[in-house]
C-alpha cells in the first residue's frame, strides 16, 4: 500500500486545513514537549505569526533515561488542543503506546509516532485502526524498507492517512545527535507515494545545525518541515540545546519558502 506502484502520482494526507504532498512545503513547528499552558500558548502565538500551519507539542515523551522529564501526558494534550483552538492551528502529538489512544483521539489531530516506536508494532497496528493522520519517524537504526514496511502495518489497517518523517539516523559521527540522511528524501519518493518531511532538530541536536539542515531538507524535495521552538529554549525541560527561538525560527521558515520556490 505504501509503494509508489499502488498511487504512481503519489498520495496526499490531509490534516485539518493542511495538504501533505501537494506540492506547498507543510511546516510545522512547536516545542519538543508541552511544559504549561502559557509556555505552549506562547510557543502557537510565535509560530503561527511566523506562518507555521501545524502546531507540534510532546505530552508522552519517550525520553532515553527515566530520570529525565517524562512529560505532562493528558493535561498535556488538553494545553496542546488550547493552544491549537486559540491560535487556529491543527496540533500533532506523539502517542507511545495504544492504551493512550481513545484518549488522544480527542486532542489530536494528527498522531506522531516516534523513532523509539517506529516498530512498535501492537502500537502500529492500534494507530491504523483509527482514522487519525499519522506522522511516521524513521527509528533510529531503520532501513527505509524497514520503514516503509511499519508504514505498511499501519496502512493495512485501514488507514492510508500516513507521513513519513526523516529525523536523522545512528552513525559513526557524533558531532551532530544524529546523521540526517537527507538521500532518504528522493529514495522515499521513488519508492514510495507517501509524503515524506524532514526533521532537522532532532538530527542536528544543536540549535545551530538546525536552519542549514532544514533547508537542505528542502532542497532535497521534502514535502515538509517539522521544527522544534520554544518561547524560551533555555529553560525548555527537553531537548533545550536544540529547540529555536521564535526568531530563529522566522529566518529559518522565510529561507526554505525560497529554496522551495527554487525546487
Ligand atoms: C520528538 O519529536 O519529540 C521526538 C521524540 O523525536 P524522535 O522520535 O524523532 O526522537
Ligand atoms: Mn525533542
Amino acid at each position: 500500500l505504501a509503494s509508489r506502484d499502488m498511487v504512481p502520482e503519489g498520495r496526499t494526507v490531509r490534516v485539518g486545513n493542511v495538504t501533505f504532498g501537494a506540492k506547498k512545503v507543510v511546516m510545522i513547528a512547536g516545542p519538543c514537549a508541552v511544559e504549561n499552558q502559557e509556555q505552549i500558548l506562547k510557543a502557537a502565538e510565535g509560530v503561527k505569526a511566523v506562518g507555521a500551519a501545524l502546531l507540534r507539542g510532546g505530552a508522552y515523551k519517550p525520553r532515553t533515561s527515566p530520570y529525565s522529564f517524562q512529560g505532562t501526558e493528558e493535561e498535556g494534550l488538553k494545553m496542546l488542543r488550547r493552544a491549537g483552538d486559540e491560535t487556529g492551528l491543527p496540533v500533532v502529538s506523539e502517542v507511545t503506546d495504544h492504551e493512550q489512544l481513545a484518549f488522544a483521539e480527542q486532542y489530536c489531530d494528527m498522531f506522531q509516532i516516534g523513532a523509539r516506536n517506529m516498530q512498535n508494532f501492537r502500537l502500529l497496528r492500534e494507530v491504523g485502526r483509527t482514522g487519525v493522520p499519522v506522522l511516521l519517524k524513521r527509528g533510529i537504526a531503520s532501513t527505509v524498507e524497514e520503514w516503509l514496511d511499519a508504514a505498511e502495518y499501519i496502512m493495512s489497517e485501514g488507514n492510508c492517512g500516513v507521513v513519513l518523517c526523516e529525523r536523522g539516523i545512528r552513525t559513526f559521527e557524533t558531532a551532530t545527535r544524529n546523521t540526517l540522511d537527507v538521500s532518504a528524501v528522493p529514495v522515499v519518493r521513488e519508492r514510495s507515494s507517501l509524503p515524506i518531511i524532514v526533521d532537522p532538530s532532532h538530527a542536528a541536536g544543536k540549535a545551530a545545525y538546525v536552519e542549514p539542515l532544514a533547508l537542505a531538507g528542502v532542497a532535497a524535495g521534502a514535502d515538509g518541515l517539522i521544527v522544534e521552538v520554544h518561547p524560551n529554549p533555555k529553560q525548555a525541560l527537553s531537548d533545550a540545546a536544540q529547540q529555536l527561538t521564535v526568531d530563529a525560527y522566522a529566518s529559518l521558515f522565510h529561507k526554505a519558502a525560497e529554496v522551495a520556490r527554487a525546487v
